[in-house]
């Protein structure tokens, strides 16, 4: 059984989760609005994996005999003003995330909620990986500037992604 406190923060992760998801499909429809399909599919990609990262936590919350509860989720920015702009949100945002993770692993073990620590574990690892590929991807950005040509090979190389 999962304790009141640890449920209540998993299910607020829940939110953020989705928020995340909602954020990285808005980049994807304002990339798709410019033609830069590659850099929409990869987003479309990543709003995906967001939508399993909720899933994961409301399975948590469930198997543990709690109680989900979702609520209204916060209206992501529409517009950026270039692929820089956008994946620099993006890595921001998963610095954030790292953050809001590490604070769920400290409310685990204040709590002595062993289950919930394992399966943060994962999240603790897809963090890196999160980290890691919006700070390639921006550390790309910056290297070629307003090249054209150069940002049309990125949104080929991008909309190679699959999903997982
Ligand atoms: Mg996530």
């Amino acid at each position: 059984m999962i304790g009141k406190k640890m449920e209540a923060a998993i299910n607020k992760q829940i939110n953020a989760e989705f928020y995340s998801s909602f954020l990285y499909l808005s980049m994807a429809a304002d990339f798709k609005s410019q033609n830069f399909k590659g850099f929409a599919g990869w987003l479309e990609v990543q709003a995906h994996e967001e939508y399993g990262h909720a899933m994961r936590f409301y399975n948590h919350i469930i198997e543990r005999g709690g109680r989900v509860k979702l609520e209204a989720i916060e209206a992501p920015k529409t517009e950026w003003k270039n692929a820089l702009a956008a994946f620099t949100d993006a890595y921001e945002h998963e610095q954030k995330v790292t953050g809001l993770i590490y604070k769920l692993v400290e409310i685990a073990r204040d709590e002595k909620d062993y289950a919930a620590e394992s399966m943060l574990k994962w999240f603790i690892d897809e963090q890196v990986e999160e980290e890691a590929n919006t700070s390639e991807i921006l550390g790309i950005l910056t290297l070629i500037g307003e090249s054209k040509g150069s940002l049309y090979q990125l949104d080929h190389k991008l909309g190679k992604r699959k999903a997982d």
